[in-house]
């Protein structure tokens, strides 16, 4: 009979999609894949009149929507989950607790490749080759691979090529058998890795051959020498087979052999040079078997943090800068993989650099998966499969690998805990990462570990009232000391001119020092450009942006004005627009600045800059970090770029700009913020036997920020800062939830912003509504803002309850007419 019939049953599923629509949406499922569909499948659907969209599936069930006709699934894309129930868990509760849709929690999860789309772009496998290909392709298969070796093309292009209105079933099958790959943008094109090889020439590959070769080659004893060489490292004489695979020619290249040398034997036909496609993780077989020997102080530490795991779920390891809380981290990665378990090893973003994972490729090999925001959506895609297929293990990311498809986590590294780059600002989900661990922990009975020289104190206070387990490490590693730490009063250099463009006396005398030495120096300024501002010296006039409420930033090599805000763009005036002055001058200072400064005082030697400027792309940065490492550069000027994740072993001076400034940002976090950076900056200083040095530059020496920092008194600094939160109710003693409304009419988004405070007001009584206020940046690319900051007592009111309050309150806002265009951005947890 028909009805007991399984593939005949009707099924429904509610599909998760990336849309910011508050529900999940209901299809039918086709009878021909009842035996397929699994939950966390993607499945391809129709959405609207002509989008086609990748879906989650979240349930399936056999309810008959009542009032609307169910659209049909189109394509089910996996065989297996591509997503599993836990992470499906862990969308819900993101959602719910950052106050925004599943949707959008999917955007952030995903990496784009996984979510096909009818805007994907499709192009031909960098590895594939339609005629040496033995796999079997259809017609239409075929058809399409031919054209594709011409070119990308569009969903749409293939639809219409191949005159077939779906094409995800020929897509899907094309992708299994890796002749194709999706990206979602052209301009995420995949290129493969390559290396330049060198071999044999098939002419002379042979003894006899060779023989001759080298009674010829008597008389020029360079190309004889890497001859030599080669069949030294390559066993052709052996294993004739063994000369297909060559050498790279970066191994070749050593000692007295030069590139042009080889090019010429490559000429005679002597050798022959070919590229390989190398996996972009490098290759497996590297790995590192020295055991990690472990400080007395380190050893401690492991057992410490381990006896805490018994009864935490979270321990702050509080190490200071330098001593050695990687080689920790090691030993429980390695036990966490010993018992079977995976792990994840967060990094803040500026962290997560060539210098650790190469370390970790050497001892993790190829079970080390690598997911960072600098790679191409593919590598994404390689890393989200890597971990379904069970080849990686371990994964060391930023803030969104939190959300990759584990299943069976022993570990999770959050390394740098305190760094605000934890948190996502835009778009929504507004998370943080630290905050999320937490959750997945709990979800895979993990442990967590939460490492820093200089913790948040939201984290300290939690550890301090045991409810995470607290392990310290007070000494540095080996003989290294603390830097010591001098402070250059700006105000007395000033009165006795001993300061040099904006460089102090103190300073200049330690770089050259320094320099005298063979070491290096690294300059922190943590503002970028030539100099924030430029302003008329008549009338005091200052370029603003024309979108947003802030000055324009001098760029000197651009010769440009720029909204660091909204990227505007405008030439410097010659006349000043108001009183027609042509004395305009250049304000303060920024990375540039120093830089041009520095080649002034310093000719003869090598300076570079790191900021955002130089190192948009991926080789910019690996190649000034390089260059420094290497000792060709001498000085690094840079943002808080050059704070974090990088050892150098021969920087023996630190110089921090500004850093009053840090100080004096108007924000309960900034003594905090410049606690951390002064002293994550310092620890760059000296860190073999020598002991290193900072120079601060300050016009207010007496300040207590700096004092703390000076006798590296980090208890009573986080005991000042607990009593100032305490006493005016921020965290760790209220929750914050801070509301942004926007809108492009200055009196709208005031008006609105008034209405929302009052609605919330007479919602929530047990709360403190701030404001509405004005924000410091009142105008961002035309938008107006203003905020409401709301203090929820810990203990005192259900927070469930009031997020719902809270989206009662915007959404009856949005409804009224006049507001109908605000926007209103709720953060909770706001960084
Ligand atoms: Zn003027
Ligand atoms: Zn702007």
């Amino acid at each position: 009979m028909f009805e007991n019939d399984a593939t005949r049953k009707t099924l429904f599923a509610e599909l998760l999609l990336p849309v910011p629509v508050p529900r999940l949406f209901t299809y039918r499922i086709p009878f021909s894949l009842n035996d397929h569909v699994r939950v966390g499948q993607r499945a391809i659907v129709q959405f609207g009149d002509r989008k086609v969209v990748t879906g989650l599936i979240f349930h399936i069930h056999e309810n008959v929507p009542k009032d609307f006709e169910a659209k049909s699934i189109l394509e089910i894309l996996d065989d297996f989950p591509s997503v599993n129930e836990m992470q499906l868990k862990l969308f819900q509760w993101v959602a719910e607790y950052y106050m925004c849709t599943l949707g959008e929690v999917m955007n952030a999860a995903l990496p784009a490749g996984l979510k096909l789309s009818s805007e994907s772009v499709v192009q031909i496998h960098p590895t594939f080759d339609l005629v040496e290909s033995t796999l079997d392709f259809s017609e239409k298969e075929s058809m399409l691979l031919k054209r594709l070796e011409q070119g990308t093309m569009t969903y749409s292009e293939i639809s219409k090529f191949l005159g077939v209105k779906f094409i995800f079933s020929i897509l899907k099958s094309l992708s299994a058998k890796e002749a194709i790959i999706l990206f979602e943008e052209v301009k995420e094109k995949f290129k493969p890795k390559t290396e330049k090889r060198i071999r044999l020439h098939t002419k002379v590959n042979t003894p006899k051959v060779l023989e001759e070769l080298f009674r010829t080659l008597a008389a020029k004893p360079k190309h004889e020498a890497i001859l030599l060489k080669y069949l030294q490292e390559v066993p052709v004489l052996h294993d004739p087979e063994a000369n297909r695979t060559g050498i790279s020619k970066k191994a070749l290249l050593d000692g007295d052999i030069s590139e042009s040398a080889i090019n010429t034997l490559v000429k005679n036909e002597i050798l022959e040079a070919f590229e390989i496609i190398v996996p972009r993780f490098g290759f497996a077989d590297a790995r590192e078997t020295a055991v990690i020997l472990l400080s007395e102080e380190q050893e401690r530490a492991q057992r410490e943090i381990i006896r805490s795991f018994e009864q935490h779920t979270a321990t702050l390891l509080h190490g200071i800068t330098g001593s050695g809380k990687t080689e920790i981290y090691i030993n429980l990665i390695k036990k966490a993989l010993e018992s079977d378990t995976q792990v994840l090893y967060l990094l803040p973003e500026i962290a997560l650099t060539t210098q650790i994972v190469q370390r970790l490729k050497k001892i993790f090999g190829a079970s080390l998966g690598v997911y960072h925001s600098r790679f191409s959506d593919n590598e994404r895609v390689e890393v989200w499969n890597g971990i379904l297929t069970g080849k990686f293990k371990f994964v060391i990311g930023v803030r969104s690998s939190i959300f990759l498809p584990f299943d069976n986590l022993g570990l999770i590294i959050v390394d740098e805990e305190h760094d605000a780059s934890y948190k996502q600002q835009e778009p929504a989900p507004r998370y943080h990462a630290r905050d999320v661990a937490m959750i997945v922990a709990q979800f895979h009975h993990a442990k967590v570990l939460l490492g820093s020289a200089t913790p948040s104190v939201e984290t300290y206070f939690h550890a301090k009232q045991n409810r995470y387990g607290l392990v310290k490490l007070d000494k540095r590693y080996g003989e290294a000391h603390l830097p010591e730490i001098l402070l250059a009063d700006m105000s007395r250099e000033r009165k006795m001119k001993t300061i040099k463009g904006e460089f102090s006396g103190l300073l200049l005398q330690r770089i050259k020092e320094a320099l005298n030495r063979k070491e290096q120096v690294i300059i922190f300024q943590n503002r970028r450009g030539y100099s924030p501002m430029m302003s008329c010296e008549d009338c005091g006039w200052v370029p603003k942006c024309v979108n947003c409420a802030v000055s324009l930033t001098y760029h000197q090599f651009r010769h440009a004005l720029v909204c660091h805000y909204c990227g505007y763009r405008e030439n410097v005036p010659h006349h000043c627009p108001t009183c027609t002055s042509a004395r305009i001058k250049t304000v303060g200072y920024g990375t540039e600045k120093l830089e041009e400064e520095l080649n002034v005082f310093f000719p003869d030697t090598r300076i570079q800059r790191m900021d955002l400027d130089t190192t948009r792309s991926k080789t910019g940065y690996d190649s000034i970090l390089a260059q420094f490492e290497n000792g060709e550069t001498h000085i690094l000027v840079g943002t808080q770029m050059v704070t974090k994740g990088l050892d150098f072993d021969s920087v023996s001076l630190v110089g921090v700009f500004n850093a009053d400034r840090m100080m004096h940002f108007p924000d309960f976090r900034s003594y905090e913020r410049a606690y951390q950076l002064i002293t994550q900056v310092s620890g760059r200083a000296g860190r073999r036997a020598r002991q290193g040095q900072v120079v601060i530059q300050t016009s207010n020496p007496d300040h207590p920020v700096l004092n703390f920092i000076l006798k590296n008194e980090f208890e009573t600094f986080y005991q000042t800062q607990l009593d100032d939160r305490h006493r005016h109710d921020y965290p760790p003693f209220t929750r914050l939830i801070e509301i942004v409304v926007k809108h492009t009419d200055k009196r709208v988004c005031q008006d609105a912003s008034r209405r929302l405070a009052t609605l919330l007001r007479d919602a929530l009584t047990m709360i403190k509504v701030m404001g509405p206020g004005e924000p410091m940046i009142s105008k961002i690319r035309n938008q107006f803002l203003m905020t409401i900051l709301l203090k929820i007592f810990r203990g005192k009111s259900d927070l469930v309850q009031v997020k719902h309050q809270i989206q009662e309150s915007v959404d009856s806002l949005s409804k009224e007419k006049t507001f109908r265009n605000v926007r209103m951005i709720v953060d909770v947890d706001p960084v």
